[in-house]
């Protein structure tokens, strides 16, 4: 009798198991139909956000990138890369339109975590001498005319609300960063004065948002490169808009009639999206609560996270791991979304790499291969909403821009650069995305659109921007 009962028991674990997963999947689900509504009601918040400063959760912020590069930029650039867990240092001679990327070297430079929530002064510190380090090794191949100062391009992937092409002020921290004091500073203020406290002899030229430097990269890649989308640690898009089309623009309208638009999409929201008590709970205990909400359900600082969260509720509530919940399994953040897209990818019949993650970073044994088989399902659950989330994003640029049709037979080409770990590392995610992308738009304006890896674009197209707005280009020119 006390087998039978067990067996009863166990079997009752399982259902609520389950129960559980087959809740989220349907809580997460992201029908077509729903993808639309999500796609349209980008492009009203695109025009919102357009419209009036505030006027909409989409930021819609102004680049002050009116020319993206052409080809014929020229000279020793260097470029500062920060964003995620690691900024990178970069220098690269270009050689203008014959000689193009003559030479370029880089270097990553991983930032302690207490950093990330210190002080400002810290940061900034710890960046420029990461920096005069890099220059310091600056070799053959490179070269500055004699007398000039160095220049450099500075993707600083935050919001900032810009006042020229080289200076802004941060609106607020997302991601892994919260440092009260930098907020509402000027970050090339910031940076220069760390600069000059070590000694650093160098200009800031440029201040870029990584999407902004991705599609500046894109573009002297592929001349209709006309969006940019970062899929990382987190989330973001950028796109050439009309400046006619920009009402809350009340500068000089520029030369080119043009105008990059750094949307800060992550901090889109709409009653449309598929949200859990998962996605409302990660979100209140976050360092953000309330912002970024897009973000915290696509992006790869928290896709990891979610699964953590569902897998603990099954451990809480149908003992899914045994009689106590797993320890580890509590830990905020302890499981990562390379953990997880390395459990979705298993291939292995027996699920193994299921197993080891589960034991190596939650100290979780003994899993049976039907559990392991639940969990590579919720991963899957997880990263599709993601993916079919930000699809129906691209769709909602592409529609802002009457690119979402074939107009009069003729076939106008749009690419759209693409960068970030979560794209490049997660496969399933990337391929999702992307069928999604087509599925969205139908057969015929599909081959039109062209989603492009634009590997470290927003390094490259930093040091380009720096480029084009170098002091010493009207010098030249005339
Ligand atoms: C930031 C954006 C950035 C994106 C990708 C977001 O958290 O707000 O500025 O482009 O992450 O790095
Ligand atoms: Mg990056």
């Amino acid at each position: 009798a006390l087998v039978v009962r067990r067996r009863m028991k166990s079997t009752g674990r399982w259902a609520r198991a389950v129960a559980i997963l087959k809740e989220m999947e349907e809580k997460c689900g992201t029908p077509i139909g729903k993808l639309r509504q999500v796609a349209d009601a980008m492009t009203v918040e695109m025009h919102a956000g357009l419209a009036s400063e505030g006027g909409s959760k989409l930021k819609m912020l102004i680049s002050y990138v009116d020319n993206l590069p052409t080809g014929d930029e020229k000279g020793l650039f260097y470029a500062l890369d920060l964003g995620g867990t690691n900024f990178r240092v970069l220098r690269v001679q270009l050689g203008g339109r014959e000689g193009r990327v003559v030479k370029q070297e880089f270097e990553e430079v991983s930032i302690p975590p207490h950093l990330m929530t210190g002080s400002s002064h810290e940061l900034f510190d710890y960046i420029a001498a990461a920096l005069a380090k890099f220059v310091a090794t600056e070799g053959e191949g490179f070269h500055v005319s004699p007398g000039r100062q160095r220049e450099l391009g500075f993707t600083f992937s935050f919001p900032v609300r810009q006042t020229s092409i080289a200076s802004g002020d941060l609106i607020k921290w997302t991601k892994g960063f919260s440092i009260e004091d930098t907020v509402g500073e000027d970050v090339v203020g910031e940076l220069t004065k760390a600069m000059e406290r070590i000694g650093l002899d160098m200009r800031v030229a440029a201040l870029v948002n990584d999407t902004i430097g991705t599609l500046a990269g894109g573009r002297y890649h592929n001349k209709d490169a006309i969006a940019a989308v970062i899929l990382g640690t987190g989330t973001n898009a950028a796109y050439v808009e009309r400046a006619h089309a920009i009402p809350k623009w009340h500068g000089l309208l520029p030369k080119s009639g043009e105008m990059v638009i750094n949307m800060e999409w992550g901090n889109f929201r709409s009653s449309h999206l598929p949200l859990t008590e998962y996605d409302e709970a990660l979100d209140t205990e976050s360092l953000n609560p309330g912002e970024q909400i897009f973000e915290k359900i696509i992006s790869g600082m928290y896709l990891g996270e979610i699964v953590r969260r569902v897998l603990c509720r099954m451990a809480e509530e149908a003992n899914f791991f045994g009689d106590t919940v797993p320890p580890k399994l509590k830990i905020p953040f302890i499981l990562r979304t390379p953990h997880m897209s390395a459990m979705h990818h298993d291939t292995s019949p027996d699920l193994r790499v299921v197993g080891k993650k589960l034991k190596d970073i939650l100290e979780i044994s003994n899993t049976s291969l039907k559990m392991r088989k639940l969990v590579v399902e919720l991963c899957d659950i997880v990263a599709t909403r993601g993916a079919r989330l930000s699809a129906a994003g691209i769709v909602g640029i592409l529609k802002k821009l009457g690119r979402d049709t074939v107009r009069d037979g003729e076939k106008q080409k749009s690419v759209i650069a693409l960068d970030g770990g979560l794209f490049e590392h997660y496969t399933k995610f990337s391929a999702c995305m992307q069928s999604t992308v087509k599925e969205l738009l139908g057969e015929e304006v599909s081959e039109t659109v062209v989603i492009e890896h634009s590997n470290d674009g927003s390094g490259i197209g930093a040091a380009l921007l720096a480029a084009s707005h170098s002091q010493y280009l009207e010098v030249e020119e005339s």
